[in-house]
């Protein structure tokens, strides 16, 4: 079996890391790819642009690719699952219409709201002065969000009222394009962030291994947001009697009212929760995808073969399968990133030392890399590598990732020292 991976980042290189354990997995291409991709057996990368749908469909029918699998949310938001099924291709990833669910944060309220699924407060505008109105009358903290696609960058959590104010008029001015044409605006929730992705084949929905993220820049989540600096899979907050809660609260409710919209919706539903202190959880955020860097913590320990997974969302016959297999242990992350992230960085830094990580253990995913024409591999951006490590319990899989991430070198690496430490030391 031969399989398209659209994406090039380290959830990206996961995927096609996973897919290629298998012996039925032939040959994996990546659009674009990255440094990672291109350095493994039965691999390669295309160089294509994530839209260019005309040219992914023309490569995958021409060289008999069975899956196309999506990463990105953009591609997915502008349709590509939409076009390439009109091609007769099988594609992991939903139609247009259901990735509305991450596409407009209003659209994906309203189907909470119309659902019952516990979600923050909240309120819809398209007019700044309505919308500071309404920001006063609640108070703060308070969240402002752009509606639409802003690379994680459109949520600012205003502590006073002139910060709710600047956010909502850089909204309405622009700054996040027609992603701000509405603004939501949401009550401030405390507690801990989980991701539970779960797969889905539209008619049955199932969730994988809870993960927590780390997305500030500094050590004690201090600092401004990224795109996640490190992550551990299972969440030892998730235990199995809220994950149960989870499926029939937001999981099933969500696949449901999306079947009742006629939106026929398979691939991954990541469902961002918020658990309150005293253990109730609402959902901040509804993603279409493979979260990153979840996806590269989560797959390390799936013992069920991704490919029948992901074939079997596609052909709606996921309830047939037995439940998702686990290796037992825990899985970490930590993501190396370029001096100056999530500001301005410099590229093409050479990268040495990944052979050394690997020989430790660790297992490097690729987000940030390239080869540059001399074949090095260099940095390509902000947040390059993805160190990971597998163990029996959290202390294990941290201290691998650790050793490894030590034997690598670029110019202005940075990461954070502190990843896992909600659950180090509570084993
Ligand atoms: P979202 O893209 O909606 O998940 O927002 C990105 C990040 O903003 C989340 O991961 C949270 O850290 C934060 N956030 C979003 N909504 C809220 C909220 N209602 N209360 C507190 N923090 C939030």
């Amino acid at each position: 079996m031969k399989v398209l991976v659209v994406g090039n980042g380290g959830r990206e290189h996961a995927l096609a890391w996973k897919l290629l354990q298998s012996k039925q997995i032939e040959q994996v291409a990546c659009v674009p790819g990255n440094g990672g991709t291109a350095s493994m057996e039965r691999c390669h990368n295309l160089p294509l642009a994530v839209d260019d749908f005309e040219g992914i469909s023309r490569y995958a029918l021409e060289n008999g690719i069975t899956l196309v699998i999506i990463g990105p949310e953009v591609p997915l938001a502008e349709g590509i699952t939409d076009y390439l099924q009109d091609k007769g291709l099988m594609v992991f990833g939903p139609v247009r219409a259901g990735a509305q669910i991450e596409a407009s944060k209003a659209w994906a309220k309203a189907l909470m709201q119309e659902a019952g699924i516990p979600t923050a407060r909240a309120a819809v505008f398209t007019q700044a002065v309505a919308a500071k109105s309404y920001v006063k009358a609640q108070g703060t903290p308070i969240v402002v969000k752009a509606d639409g696609l802003a690379a994680g960058k459109g949520v600012i959590v205003a502590e006073t009222l002139k910060q709710a104010e600047i956010a909502i008029d850089s909204i309405f001015q622009g700054q996040f394009g027609s992603a701000g044409n509405f603004v939501v605006i949401e009550e401030c929730l405390i507690g801990q962030e989980v991701s539970v992705l779960a797969l889905t084949d539209g008619l049955t929905i199932r969730a994988l291994l809870p993960a927590q993220d780390h997305k500030r820049i500094g050590e004690g989540d201090t600092g401004d947001n990224t795109g996640g600096m490190g992550a551990y899979a299972p969440a030892p907050i998730a235990t199995s009697e809220l994950m149960a809660r989870v499926q029939t609260e937001v999981l099933e409710k969500a696949i449901a009212a999306l079947k009742s919209k006629g939106i026929d919706y398979r691939g991954v539903l990541y469902a961002g929760l918020m658990i309150a202190p005293n253990g109730d959880f609402k959902v901040l955020e509804f993603n279409c995808r493979f979260g990153d860097p979840e996806t590269q913590v989560i797959l390390p320990l799936l013992a069920t073969p991704l490919e029948d997974l992901l074939l079997a969302c596609v052909q709606q016959r996921l309830g047939e399968l037995p439940p998702i297999a686990w290796q037992e242990g825990a899985c970490a992350t930590v993501v190396a990133a370029s001096g100056g992230y999530p500001g301005a960085y410099e590229k093409g830094k050479v990268i040495t030392g990944i052979s050394e990580a690997e020989a430790a253990g660790a297992t490097v995913f690729h987000a940030g890399t390239k080869l540059n024409q001399q074949q090095q591999l260099v940095t390509d951006g902000g947040r390059v590598l993805n160190v990971t490590g597998v163990g029996k319990n959290f202390e294990q899989a941290i201290a691998q990732a650790y050793t490894g991430i030590k034997a690598i070198q670029f110019e202005g690496i940075y990461y954070r020292g502190d990843i896992g430490y909600r659950v180090v030391n509570k084993e």
